[in-house]
This record gives structure tokens, C-alpha cells and sequence, in this order.
């Protein structure tokens, strides 16, 4: 517990104190978490993590908080699905689900990384949590906020799904929508913590936060008996999710507990906000900012604060990028739903889209152990797939009427 040294800038190596930083004041690149690595590899085995807790805090030796978590002690160690069905479907022999639409407490990847920010939020003695979100971040920072008893503040762009605003004003916070995209609220909120003394998760203890999704990776790795995958096919937003999984991977890979990285990264998008694969696909690693227009709600981020960095990790290592239509978007949700009986929101729609493109162009083969990243639940999203159904037959209660329809053979 507690092995980190500070924070280093991923660009010039600058070091600086465990405080709430995370931009550079010499170079103004992104500070990350500096662990101390050569302790930490004493320290843990294979062995000593398959006897922790059955959550993310079984790697709690490479997480970035001091003390015991403070909030988030269920989040994590969700199911890696072996899905044959939809490998079938798709021309894949050995395709995985990793399933964090059922992760603890509120149903996407994002209850990890909150369960750091506020956890170190704490440390750092804020009684008040705040973020600008596309959505699941804002229902993780509401609920984790009330579970650790902190004030939270929390501003989203407007127009988001029904499910994501009552999914986060059950907590009892302060939910602000704001009149345009996120990129606005983004920009909204960092103005506010300059004039508040208030943690946001994903601003000023951005380091800390974003070391929550490794543990997405580290458990893939785990799951799948101590290896990487040859492919991982990641939805993308701000681009925190996709570098850490690769981190992931590189640390266990670096600390003995699996042999080598084989895994070729790759960044899934929705065309109507593809800031990042469409950088891949030009070739460049210069993000040119848009305006998001896609159901996908959760990963429209059109100016990406990774984004350079999510280039970087699927051209180091040997992925790509692609995008899907919103329509594909609908196809996704429903054939993953209809092969794996799993019901994933929009950005799963995304994954499993970019993921028939990938193996379709010869990216993927159907050779490589290939992790399909679902990072978030279907119930929240409920407006793209609600015009999609009729509504189903009614009859009487007696088994003639049953017969009728029956015979009528309206059934799958
Ligand atoms: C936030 C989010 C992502 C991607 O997050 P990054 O900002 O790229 O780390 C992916 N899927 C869902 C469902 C999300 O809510
Ligand atoms: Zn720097």
C-alpha cells in the first residue's frame, strides 16, 4: 500500500509532489502518477492478488492512493466473457467480453476511476467533488459522492439521456446542465475550479483518476490466466480508458507476472465524433477538434484531452482505428445482445461495430485472442433502441388467445 514516488510530466519528466496537479508548468504536457516500481515488484505476485479481494483493489499496490481506499471497495473484477456465439458470427475463434456493464456501483467502467479520485479526493482533505460528463462519469461521481458523505457538483451538456440524468439525481447532488457540448462544460468547469477549492475527477486530480482504468486491464490479463491478448478493441473518448489499458498490460509485463505484450490497441469510435481514429487513419497524431453528432452520447468528446496519447498507444502498438454510423451503432447493441444475452449502452454498439470493420479489413484475424471492451449498460441508453421494437402482442389471459398468436407464428 502506498508505493508512490509523486507525479512525473509525460513530456519533459519533470517530477513533482503527490498534490493536485496535472499539468506541467514548464512544458504544460500531462502529469502522470511515478510508482516505485522496484518495491512493488517485491511486494506482489501472482499469488498474493489471486488472494485479494475480488474487486479492482486487488491490485492495490499499483494504484495511486496512500492509505486504504476510502470509497468503492465493490467496484471491479468484473466478468470476462468467453462469447462463441458472437465469435461465430463475427469469424473470431477466441473472443473475449470484458463485461463492466455490470461493474459496482452504477454500471460502467467509470466506477473505477472514480473510486481513486475520491478516494485520493479525501486524502487530500476536499469535502466537495465535482466533474463536467458526458454522462457515466457523472452517475459514478453522484453516487460515490454519497456514499463517502462528500458534496458534488456536476455539470453536463445538454440533451443527454433520460436514464443518465435520473441516474445521477437519485444520489441527491448538484446536477447543472449546460447549454452545448461537452467540450463547453469541459472548458466551464475548469474555470469554476480556479474560483472553487473543489477536487474534479477528471481536472485538477486528473493523474490519479485516470490510473482507475488500469485495473480494466490488469484484470483482462489476469482473467485470460496470466496474458495479454493479441487484440483489444477500445471505445474511445477523452482517451484515458485506451493508454492505461496498454499501461496495464506493459506494467505486468515489466513487474514478471505475464510474458511479453503481444496486444495490437484499437480505438473505436462513432463517425459523428471520431477526433481520434480519423488522426489513425490520416496518419498523424495531430487531433483536429469537431463537433460531436452521434447517438453514442457517452464517448462524444470532440476535443479529446488524451487524444494525442491514444494515437500514440494504438500506432506503438500495432492497432488502428475505425468508426461506425450511428446505425451500425443500433446493430451492435442488438447483435451483442441477441449472441451473448448481453444489453450494453451506445459505446458497446460502437465496440462491437469496429470490431466486425477491424476483422472484415484483415486487422484483426481470426487467430488472435481478441477483448472486446463493454464499458457501459444498455438501460441508460434506452432512446437509441426504443423505436426499434413494436410493442409486443397483448392477448386475453386464457390459452386460446396464447394459440392464436402462436399460430400466426409471430414468434423468433
Ligand atoms: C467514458 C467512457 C468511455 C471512454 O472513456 P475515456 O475518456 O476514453 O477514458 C468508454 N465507454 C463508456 C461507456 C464511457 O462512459
Ligand atoms: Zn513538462
Amino acid at each position: 500500500m502506498g508505493y508512490v514516488k509523486g507525479l512525473r510530466c509525460k513530456e519533459c519528466n519533470k517530477e513533482y509532489d503527490k498534490l493536485p496537479l496535472h499539468v506541467c508548468e514548464y512544458c504544460f504536457g500531462p502529469l502522470e502518477v511515478d510508482y516505485d516500481y522496484d518495491t512493488i515488484k517485491t511486494k506482489i505476485s501472482r499469488e498474493s492478488i489471486q488472494a485479494g479481494p475480488a474487486s479492482m483493489w486487488r491490485y492495490e499496490a499499483l494504484m495511486p492512493i496512500d492509505g486504504e481506499p476510502k470509497v468503492g471497495h465493490h467496484v471491479g473484477f468484473t466478468p470476462l466473457v468467453r462469447a462463441k456465439n458472437l465469435g461465430k458470427v463475427l469469424g473470431i475463434k477466441e473472443l473475449y467480453v470484458k463485461n463492466d456493464s455490470v461493474n459496482h456501483p452504477t454500471f460502467s467502467f467509470k466506477d473505477r476511476v472514480v473510486s481513486v479520485a475520491i478516494s485520493k479526493a479525501i486524502e487530500f482533505g476536499y469535502d466537495t467533488v465535482c466533474c463536467p460528463s458526458t454522462g457515466n462519469l457523472a452517475n459514478s461521481v453522484a453516487s460515490q459522492a454519497a456514499a463517502a458523505g462528500l458534496k458534488s457538483f456536476i455539470f453536463i451538456p445538454s440533451g443527454l439521456e433520460a436514464g443518465k440524468i435520473l441516474g445521477t439525481n437519485v444520489y441527491g447532488t448538484n446536477l447543472i446542465s449546460v447549454k452545448g457540448s461537452y467540450d463547453d462544460v469541459n472548458r466551464l468547469a475548469s474555470e469554476i475550479g480556479a474560483q472553487h477549492n473543489w477536487a474534479f475527477v477528471n481536472i485538477n486530480i486528473r493523474p490519479y483518476y485516470g490510473d482507475g482504468s488500469k485495473s480494466y486491464g490488469y484484470e483482462i490479463a489476469e482473467q485470460l490466466g496470466w496474458k495479454a491478448p493479441d487484440a483489444v478493441v477500445v471505445p474511445v473518448a477523452g482517451s484515458s480508458l485506451i493508454t492505461k489499458i496498454y499501461r496495464a498490460f506493459k506494467e505486468f509485463d515489466m513487474l514478471g507476472l505475464i510474458d511479453g505484450v503481444p496486444s495490437k490497441i484499437f480505438a473505436a469510435q462513432a463517425t459523428g465524433c471520431a477526433p481520434v481514429t480519423t488522426a489513425i487513419k490520416n496518419g498523424t497524431d495531430v487531433i483536429k477538434p469537431v463537433k460531436p453528432n452521434t447517438i453514442a452520447k457517452s464517448i462524444a468528446i470532440g476535443n479529446p484531452a488524451d487524444g494525442y496519447y491514444g494515437v500514440k498507444t494504438a500506432k506503438e502498438s500495432g492497432g488502428y482505428g475505425e468508426d461506425v454510423t450511428d446505425e451500425e451503432v443500433v446493430k451492435g447493441m442488438k447483435l451483442l445482445a441477441e449472441t451473448e444475452g448481453i444489453f450494453t449502452e451506445t459505446a458497446g454498439g460502437v465496440t462491437v461495430g469496429v470490431t466486425k470493420k477491424l476483422i472484415e479489413q484483415g486487422r484483426i484475424k481470426p487467430d488472435d485472442l481478441t477483448v472486446i471492451c463493454i464499458t457501459g449498460n444498455g438501460l441508460k441508453t434506452q432512446e437509441a433502441l426504443i423505436n426499434e421494437y413494436p410493442a409486443p402482442p397483448e392477448i386475453e389471459p386464457n390459452i386460446e388467445s396464447f394459440e392464436e398468436i402462436f399460430s400466426n407464428s409471430m414468434m423468433v
